[in-house]
């Protein structure tokens, strides 16, 4: 008989569709009367996109943005009828591919908005675009100087649908920053230069920040996917993400030995170790570990903490069991690196990161398993 896969899993990463699904929910009523898009980018934020799009579209969601051609694609494999903008703007002469798969370019300078009205006129197609308004991030979209050049590009805008005109916060993880209030003027009083269109400015923060940022179409990623939106303060939304890794070894070891790489992790009594395989190539990142002087990151057997000793190896980590009874820390059992007991955001506080990238960095060789 084969054994089941789950028990061959070094790692078994769990992704709650349930939990995401009321997030939308709570977002979506969050934004009122403004339809609630989600950003799928990176695979979902390392989630998977097919389960996620599957599982939104069930909720009525049927607008996703991308960075890439390459994951819009993957997106209209799975899901032939939703809408897909993609972030990342149109690349020269990548026209046809937006069209073939049916995806819509965010366009973020006026050689685009040319290009893409150049490309329907020549199609004789009116296809939709977004665009993108930059109201201080510097990164992508129009620079407000341009702004009046693309409102006179009339024989390009003419050819083209303007579905959507966004802008992206720099700042609003922050709620008392000035560049939020900055921002949404900026975007107002620019947009009333182009042709009347949907607006949308509001990421995950955006939607916390209230009704003046909602517009009509609100962007949330990180918040759908259980990670926090604002810097400060309690994060509302359910965990979406549970990752447990399997026990390899026991081991007993005697004070004054040392763990892992560098010996940077001195015991100073007799206590067991339990060797996980996971390590940094799955995400786990290196500076969550610890050293003589240094505790790092935590993970849970039940309701037992247990704290990472030693350096985080490539495949590998190594964690005190010793206040946990035997039975519980045995070859085979599992143990709890993300989950109820230690967030996403508690480890990317502890890596010196933010969720976002605790997310992205999700391994490849977890087991993945969707419930709800
Ligand atoms: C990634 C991204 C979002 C989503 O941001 P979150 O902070 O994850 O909610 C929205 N808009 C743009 C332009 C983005 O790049």
């Amino acid at each position: 008989m084969t054994a089941p896969a789950s028990a061959e899993a070094s790692g078994l990463l769990t992704v709650d569709l349930g939990a995401l699904r009321d997030n939308y929910r709570q977002l979506k009523a969050k934004a009122g009367a403004a339809r609630c898009a989600a950003v799928i980018k990176a695979d979902a934020y390392g989630t998977g996109a097919p389960q996620v799009v599957q599982a939104l579209t069930a909720e009525g969601c049927d607008t996703f943005f991308v960075a890439t051609l390459g994951e819009a694609r993957a997106v209209r494999a799975t899901a032939a009828d939703v809408t897909v903008y993609v972030l990342d703007g149109l690349f020269p002469e990548a026209g046809p591919a937006f069209a073939e798969i049916g995806a819509r370019p965010v366009l973020g300078s006026v050689p685009e908005i040319r290009e893409w009205g150049a490309f329907c006129a020549s199609r004789n197609e009116a296809l939709p675009a977004a665009i993108h308004i930059d109201t201080g991030m510097n990164r992508l979209g129009l620079p407000p100087a341009d702004v009046a050049e693309a409102a006179a590009e009339s024989d390009a805008l003419g050819a083209f649908e303007l579905a959507l005109v966004m802008s992206h916060l720099a700042c609003g993880d922050e709620p008392d920053h000035p560049k939020n209030e900055a921002q949404r003027q900026a975007f107002d009083t620019l947009r009333a230069k182009l042709p009347a269109a949907p607006a949308s400015l509001a990421n995950s923060a955006g939607v916390m920040l209230g009704p003046a940022y909602h517009h009509d179409l609100v962007r949330p990623g990180v918040a759908l996917y259980g990670g926090r939106a604002l810097v400060e303060g309690p994060n509302p939304m359910k965990q979406v993400v549970r990752l447990e890794g399997r026990i390899a070894q026991i081991r007993e070891v005697e004070a004054g030995e040392t763990v892992g790489y560098g010996a940077t992790w001195t015991f100073d009594a007799p206590t067991r170790v339990a060797t996980v395989p996971i390590g940094y190539a799955d995400g786990y990142f290196r500076i969550l570990g610890s050293r003589d002087g240094h505790r790092g990151a935590v993970a849970y057997i039940g309701d037992h903490e247990v704290p990472i000793v030693g350096r985080v190896s490539m495949d590998l980590i190594t964690l005190d069991v010793g206040a946990v009874p035997e039975e519980r820390a045995r070859r085979g059992a599992m143990v709890e690196l993300l989950g109820p007991h230690v967030t996403v955001d508690d480890v990317a506080a502890l890596a010196q990161t933010i969720g976002y990238e605790v997310l992205t960095s999700l391994g490849r060789r977890y087991q993945r398993t969707y419930i709800g």
